[in-house]
């Protein structure tokens, strides 16, 4: 019989009897309604002016621990390939006609998601001389996912509300 002090002596049995780290699914934030893309939906990612630290959290929403890709969502590299946008930071003036043009290649139905406090109000960088505004103020946002940064489960929690899974 294998007993947990012989499982503790020997690493690779204790890799093999080790429970998985993944968190348990957060709710689901479609509430009842159809999803816009059930099964599956693809994102490309935008940083319209953003301090870096809502990618780390949306990095670690896709990382193992929350693994928001086991509900179908996953980042694409073209806009063309994707769904929708998720967007992160207040908008910069630079930002403003990139992210533009950026929706315009996502093809019909598509999505807008707002991932953090700058993309939904402005949040700290609100009325900076280099802001053009929020995202809402340069493209329809569909989804709004607040605080700064939002965490990781809250990150996936919006993004299923998109699959329904
Ligand atoms: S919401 Fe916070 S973490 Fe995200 S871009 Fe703005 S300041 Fe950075």
């Amino acid at each position: 019989m294998i007993t947990s002090s012989i499982v503790r002596r020997f690493p690779a049995l204790e890799a093999l009897f080790a429970r998985p780290v993944t968190e348990a699914a957060p709710e689901r934030s479609c509430g009842g309604r159809r999803p816009p893309f059930p099964g599956s939906a693809q994102l490309r990612h935008v940083d319209a002016g953003s301090c870096n630290g809502c990618e780390v959290e949306i990095t670690q929403a896709f990382a193992p621990v929350c693994d928001a890709g086991r509900f179908g969502v996953r980042l694409v590299a073209s806009p063309r390939h994707a769904d929708g946008l998720l967007v992160t930071g207040v908008v910069t003036r630079n930002m403003a006609t990139p992210l533009r043009k950026t929706l315009d290649a996502v093809p019909r139905p598509r999505v807008v998601v707002a991932c953090g406090d700058c993309a939904v109000d402005g949040g700290v960088f609100a009325g900076a001389y280099g802001v053009t505004g929020r995202v809402g103020d340069v493209v329809p946002v569909d989804v709004e996912i607040p605080g700064c940064p939002p965490d990781p489960s809250t990150i996936t929690e919006a993004l299923r509300g998109l699959t329904g899974r």
